[in-house]
């Protein structure tokens, strides 16, 4: 897969964009102006990949909004070697901001269609991340703690076990709410048992679900 002179140009437009919806991270800026999400959606769509607007992938998801992936990406913080837990690959456009930003990147998808296509499009691009089928709810233990945990589905509360596979000092993202509308929640670990729990605005995502599907024939 290729990228092309026309959607870096598109790339550096929807980054100005992001600049003036306020995003001023310029870490992850340059990461969304390096990562070409037309590849992560059907190559048809390309006047579309570039808007700031979700988008219908496969098995009825969506690929977040740049704007939303901006956000979330800039409130985990993200250093170079950082240790970060994605819930929710999906297309796994998100998974490659982080590794973009040097992040040491572990995704978990309950769609196993999902799964196998997110792994093929990032191998192809030669991000090295670490991809599980399975339900996000558990985490992904063995690997942790971690610097960072995102989840980028919509979910109804704060899954326990997620807090407790932070670091100290680490940062889960995670919008919680009811499937209409979700606050993009941040909880910060400051101690064995101190959470510091701060809001950062209303945005709607697909939701998160217990078990996983296997879908792929
Ligand atoms: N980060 C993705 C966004 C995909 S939409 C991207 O950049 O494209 C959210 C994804 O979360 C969907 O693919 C959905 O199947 C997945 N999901 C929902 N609940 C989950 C769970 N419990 N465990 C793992 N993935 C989950």
């Amino acid at each position: 897969m290729t990228d092309s002179f026309e959607a870096k140009g598109k790339r550096r437009k929807l980054v100005e964009e992001l600049r003036s919806k306020g995003i001023s991270d310029e870490d992850v800026l340059n990461a969304i102006n390096k990562v070409p999400r037309h590849l992560f959606m059907d190559p048809a769509f390309l006047i579309h990949a570039y808007t700031d607007k979700a988008f219908p992938i496969s098995s009825g998801q969506t690929i977040s909004q740049p704007y939303t992936v901006a956000v979330q990406t800039s409130l985990l913080r993200v250093k170079k070697r950082d240790r970060i837990l994605e819930i929710g690959t999906g297309s796994g456009y998100q998974a490659a901001v982080l590794a973009e930003m040097g992040a040491r990147v572990y995704t978990i998808e309950r769609f196993r269609d999902l799964y196998i296509k997110a792994q093929h499009t990032l191998s192809s691009l030669g991000y090295n991340i670490e991809f599980f089928y399975g339900d996000g709810y558990e985490g992904k233990e063995q690997y942790g703690p971690y610097d960072g945990i995102i989840v980028t589905a919509a979910a109804p509360g704060i899954p326990q076990k997620l807090l407790g596979q932070l670091k100290i000092g680490g940062r889960l993202v995670i919008p919680a709410g009811n499937q209409d509308s979700q606050v993009m929640t941040l909880i910060v670990r400051n101690g064995e048992a101190e959470y510091e729990t701060t809001t950062h605005g209303n945005f709607v995502f697909v939701p998160m679900l217990k078990g996983t599907v296997n879908d792929k024939n």
